[in-house]
């Protein structure tokens, strides 16, 4: 096996319009030059890193990449063609690599569809959030339903290895009867796999000032959001899907390997923009400041950690408490080392075991279905 991450995070921060509930580091750049001028910037930062880290690029093999944003599938085939093969200048690439892009409806056609597969792309991520017009309307994403259905026609179209639905539950004045038509239309489309994640609302967002009262008579609250939760995982469990993580459910063999690579707190590379990186025991973040970052990897450098927004070394300690709060949401659960026992607590654990929250013998932990819902309580607890 390789000494170094074996997956490569890319953020691409541009996108057609910003949403309202938005806190990510996402811009509605429209003038090419500066796209252009980010897109340099990044294929420098990779090259700076790879030197400076003097990885020897035989000693590599990536098995995931993920393009994340922002919105990827604004930019050209051309222009996420030379990413990779900057990546593949510096890596060599797993036979059955996984090369995720996040794509909006709205922003793609057939020829363009093309030009991401031939450029390697093997996976798409749709940013559905709903099959809800007036929903939509309200998260003004700037695509319709109708972009969304041409998007699924495109896909099918290309064929691509695997493709998901993002969607998001909980939206402002959102029933548990429009959770469940949007379901019924994203299994009917055929997507193997479904993203599902509770709306957040962030400050700092025109959503943040709408809904700073967080009981807002628009928002669902604890006991609705838990309906709704149980809604998609009976949905979708009932038709050949499975919850690997708590909000991700997949056909098998359709789980995102790259997501699981975070979620299994392994180390990965990741370059772009407010991209946040894990390596030799260091977890690592650039700035979200478009200018500063291309200021910086205006050339090639020497990385050091300066140029980073933060860089922290992760103990031993903090490590294990990751592992233990990233793998215990997923299916799967979590061998128990020694170590990992030391850090649980044990009266906890009896108690959510007496409570048939989780499942636990001397060597393996994994919460139950029940527990999924309450998971960051539950995990929290056990970390008391
Ligand atoms: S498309 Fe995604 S990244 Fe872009 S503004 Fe909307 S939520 Fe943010």
């Amino acid at each position: 096996m390789s000494q170094y991450p074996q997956s490569i995070y890319i953020h691409l921060p541009f996108c057609k319009t910003k949403c309202p509930y938005c806190d990510f580091a996402s811009f509605t750049e429209k003038n090419k030059d500066i796209q252009s001028q980010y897109l340099d910037a990044l294929a420098n930062e990779i090259t700076s890193f790879f030197q400076t880290h003097k990885i020897d690029k035989d000693e590599t093999l990536i098995k995931t990449i993920f393009f994340g944003g922002g919105t990827p599938s604004i930019h050209s085939g051309e222009e996420i063609a030379n990413i990779i093969k900057r990546l593949q200048s510096h890596t060599i690439f797993d036979n059955e690599i996984e090369i995720t892009m996040e794509a909006n409806p709205g922003t793609i056609n057939l020829d363009k569809l093309y030009e991401f597969k031939v450029a390697g792309i093997n996976r798409l991520s749709i940013g559905t959030q709903t099959f809800n017009q007036k929903l939509l309307d309200k998260l003004a994403r700037g695509h319709t339903v109708e972009d969304t259905f041409e998007i699924i026609e495109l896909i099918k179209k290309v064929n691509f290895k695997s493709w998901s639905f993002d969607l998001i539950y909980g939206l402002p004045k959102q029933t548990l009867e429009d959770l469940e038509d949007t379901l019924d239309l994203a299994i009917k489309q055929g997507s193997p796999h479904i993203s599902a994640y509770a709306l957040s609302i962030e400050t700092n967002t025109p959503f943040g000032d709408i809904y700073k009262n967080s009981y807002h008579p628009e928002l669902a609250q604890e006991t609705e959001l838990a309906e709704m939760y149980k809604l998609l995982d009976e949905k979708l469990t009932n038709n050949n899907f499975e919850r690997y993580e708590v909000s991700n459910w997949a056909q098998t063999k359709h789980e995102c390997k790259h997501n699981l690579t975070y979620w299994r707190a392994e180390e990965y590379f990741a370059f772009g923009l407010s991209a946040h990186g894990y390596f030799k025991s260091h977890r690592f973040a650039n700035t979200r400041e478009l200018q500063k970052y291309m200021d910086i990897y205006s050339d090639k450098i020497t990385l050091s950690s300066d140029k980073y927004d933060t860089y922290t070394k992760i103990k031993e300690a903090e490590q294990l408490e990751e592992e233990i709060l990233l793998k215990l949401r997923l299916k799967e659960g979590l061998y128990l080392s020694p170590q990992i026992k030391e850090k649980l607590n044990q009266e906890k654990l009896n108690y959510y075991q007496s409570q048939d929250y989780l499942e636990a013998n001397n060597k393996h932990i994994k919460l139950k279905d029940k527990a999924f819902f309450v998971s960051n309580h539950i995990i929290a607890d056990l970390l008391s």
